[in-house]
This record gives structure tokens, sequence and C-alpha cells, in this order.
């Protein structure tokens, strides 16, 4: 994922979990090494078969192209958990 501000390569600071808040379960936050941004995301709460949707849709070379980081959100994921 690319900085809004100057276009350089986010540095992953890290994921925390949020347990206050209704909407939003993760927090990932990013720092841009180039010009000092720094960047969090929120992750919406859904269902483990929605996320699933979700990255299923994301594959889809036409929507996201350069989406490299893609492969690591996968690979946090246990699929065993997925499966059930
Ligand atoms: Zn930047």
């Amino acid at each position: 994922m690319n900085c809004w501000h100057c276009g350089s390569e986010l540095i992953w600071g890290g994921d925390h979990d949020i347990e206050d808040s209704e909407d939003y379960d993760m927090v990932t936050n990013l720092s841009c090494h180039n010009c000092g941004a720094y960047v969090e995301v929120y992750r919406a709460i859904t269902s483990e078969k929605k996320q699933k949707e979700i990255w299923e849709d994301a594959k889809e070379p036409s929507i996201s192209p350069d989406a490299s980081w893609h492969d690591d959100a996968l690979d946090r994921v246990d699929p065993k958990k997925l499966e059930s």
C-alpha cells in the first residue's frame, strides 16, 4: 500500500485489536519513511463468511492489479477457521 501523500511504499507498524467499537475490530498502523505520514486503517467488523468473500473479490486482477499486500493478508488467516 502506498502513501496517500507521496506515493512511497508504506511500512507496516502493527495490528491492534479494538474492543470498544461496534463498527471496527482491528486497526493497522502504517507509516511512510519518505514523508513521515502516519496511516491507521480500521477494519470493519464482518462475519467470517463475508470476510472470505471480500478477499475473494480482492483477488480479481481487474479490481486491484497491484495488490501485492493481499497475499500477506491471506497468510495471516488460518484456512481451517474460514472453512467452519
Ligand atoms: Zn509519504
